[in-house]
């Protein structure tokens, strides 16, 4: 019904997911989607290769750095950030405005550069955010996990856990924060923030 049950006419938020890197913000994101198919999440631009699997158009706009560059000077991205110093990324800004002129549930899933440029572009831009910071648990979770990948070398995994150190005092910056100790939990507080915003299926 549309009377006096709690549902919003207005336009919801832009929802800004971030968090540390294997904090899990992907997988929360896939079990909220899972349940949750009417959420929109935006598809971010990439330079980097695609891996075993990855779809162009679904997983990412995979792209070479000439054309990723010449969209960047055409204003064509909401954001774009350098992730662990190697790949490029961005967030293609006209699906986002499209989305949320619909009225529909609109996500970002992107590092904290990147949220802290959507939060700095945002009034310029004329849009609403609220941004979601995943944390882990704990550190000592986040350091497993990062181990557990086995992607990485000793180097790397050095490098990644001292940023992931500083990554984690990032939470203050953001307006709300789930615990990633259960994804099935936090996939229904980001739900809850949801429906907070575009009043859906409440
Ligand atoms: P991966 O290459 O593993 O898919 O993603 C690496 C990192 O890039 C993740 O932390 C992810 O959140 C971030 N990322 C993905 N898309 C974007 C984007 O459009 N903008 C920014 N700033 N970061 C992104």
């Amino acid at each position: 019904g549309e009377k006096d049950d709690g549902m919003k006419s207005g336009k919801g938020r832009l929802i800004v997911l971030t968090g540390p890197t294997a904090a899990g913000k992907g997988t929360v994101e896939a079990n909220l989607l899972s349940k949750h198919p009417e959420v929109w999440v935006s598809v971010s631009a990439t330079t980097r290769d695609p891996r075993p699997g990855e779809i162009d158009g679904k997983n990412y706009w995979f792209m070479d750095e000439q054309e990723f560059r010449s969209k960047e000077a055409r204003n064509w991205f909401l954001e774009t950030a350098v992730v662990h110093g190697m790949a490029h990324y961005g967030t293609p800004l006209q699906p986002v405005c499209d989305h949320l002129k619909a009225n529909i549930p609109t996500i970002l899933e992107i590092d904290l550069q990147g949220a802290r440029r959507v939060k700095q572009r945002a009034s310029e831009l004329n849009l609403e955010i609220v941004s979601v910071f995943i944390a882990p648990p704990s550190y000592d979770e986040l350091v497993k996990r990062l181990i557990g990948r086995g992607t990485e070398n000793e180097e790397q995994r050095k490098k990644r856990l001292e940023t992931a150190k500083v990554e984690m005092a990032a939470e203050s910056e953001f307006d709300v924060t789930i615990i990633n100790d259960s994804v099935d939990r936090a996939a229904d507080e980001l739900w809850n923030v949801i429906v907070q915003e575009y009043g859906v299926g409440a």
